[in-house]
């Protein structure tokens, strides 16, 4: 954020800063999604709908479910919340008080740390280090239920059905699949391809590219539905109706199709990102198989990537997030590349780090 703030202080002086910095797909939204909205906003009041949403929504939902995992999850298992966000904070609430202490994975997304914190959980940091290739083993887990991130950010790492399996052998899941979808090898296994017992939290915010609609969603055991539907019948009230109305639109052929395109365009920056920060000098020890980042070593560089970070923006302008940003376990020597943004602008990015980094 301090990142973003003074890249913005700079763009208002009139430099034109590059932006890996940013997790929020560049993409436009569908079409057919933008007209559903305006065809609800003409015809409905868009009062608050069941707290826990639409029952035609979930219903898709349930479908998408059985169409991509060949899962089937009943409906009435879904809750829908405002981005995903509130869905992980439900999530960390009940099962921490139903099952016990999560874990989370650091490196990681800082909010499950932050969000334990804020309600006044213990959480426990678990390293997943390089040589494992950015993942958790199962031998490391010693709490009895975990966060697990796949496609992770920051990392890009996507954890195997076997692997999974050995997790939920050991611990209760908590699987946060927002990348899934956006994956460059194989199709990412979700957690209740494996069991029952888990909460599964998605949304709409990465690969169906839909920020600032805020609209996400768990898949919970039957028996913790009660508690999560008090939480949000509390905390949220409702999801936004206007975004969930359209959000149906998601699920057409059509559409759908034309976001699974999407991912053969961040594929090719993905593969244009990595090639090209190797070439500065970049060590990036894995190539993300998944979500919209890299994970780079800047140990060539610097040992200190927060004050590394500055020096880029204020040099040549190019914003990215320092590693400490994501934890504690070797951090400080990466720095997470976004690219949620053109190839001409990767490739402008990647020109000036070239050029400012051979003459330091
Ligand atoms: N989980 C992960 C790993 C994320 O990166 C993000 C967004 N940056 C979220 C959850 C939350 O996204 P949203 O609330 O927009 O669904």
């Amino acid at each position: 954020m301090e990142i973003l703030e003074k890249a913005k202080e700079l763009e208002k002086l009139g430099r034109k800063v590059i932006h890996f910095e940013i997790g929020e797909p560049d993409l436009p939204v569908p079409q057919k999604v933008k007209e559903r909205a305006k065809e609800a906003l003409s015809k409905y009041e868009l009062k608050y709908t069941e707290s826990t949403g639409i029952p035609q929504l979930k219903e898709a939902i349930a479908n998408y479910y059985y169409e991509t995992y060949r899962v089937v999850v009943e409906p009435t298992q879904i809750v829908i919340t405002p981005g995903s966000s509130p869905a992980l904070m439900a999530a960390l609430k009940v099962v921490s008080e139903r099952v016990g202490t999560v874990s989370y994975p650091d490196p990681g997304y800082p909010c499950y740390k932050n969000l334990l914190k804020l309600l006044n959980l213990e959480g426990v940091a678990l390293p997943a280090f390089e040589e494992h290739g950015f993942k958790v083993q199962s031998f490391q887990v010693s709490t009895p239920a975990l966060i697990v991130n796949s496609p992770a950010n920051p990392t890009g790492t996507v954890y195997s059905r076997w692997e999974l399996e050995k997790l939920a052998g050991k611990a209760f899941l908590i699987s946060d699949e927002i990348y899934h979808g956006l994956t460059y090898r194989k199709p990412a296994t979700s957690a209740l391809q494996i069991t029952r017992n888990c909460v599964v939290v998605n949304g709409f915010s990465k690969f169906f590219l839909m920020t600032g609609w805020r609209l996400g969603w768990a898949v919970v055991p039957k028996e913790t539905l009660e508690e999560f539907t008090a939480i949000l019948q509390n905390a949220v009230i409702s999801p936004p109706t206007l975004s969930q109305l359209a959000a149906l639109s998601c699920f057409d052929e059509e559409v759908l199709s034309q976001l699974k395109e999407n991912v053969k365009t961040f594929y090719k920056r993905m593969k244009a990102m990595v090639e090209g920060l190797r070439e500065i000098g970049f060590k990036v020890p894995q190539e993300p198989e998944g979500a919209f980042y890299v994970w780079a070593d800047a140990s060539a560089f610097t040992d200190d990537t927060y004050r590394f970070a500055l020096e880029l923006l204020e040099n040549v302008s190019v914003a990215t997030t320092p590693g400490i940003d994501f934890g504690k376990n070797g951090t400080s020597r990466f720095l997470r590349f976004s690219f949620c943004t053109g190839m001409e602008e990767i490739s402008e990015g990647l020109e000036r780090l070239y050029r400012y980094l051979r003459r330091r």
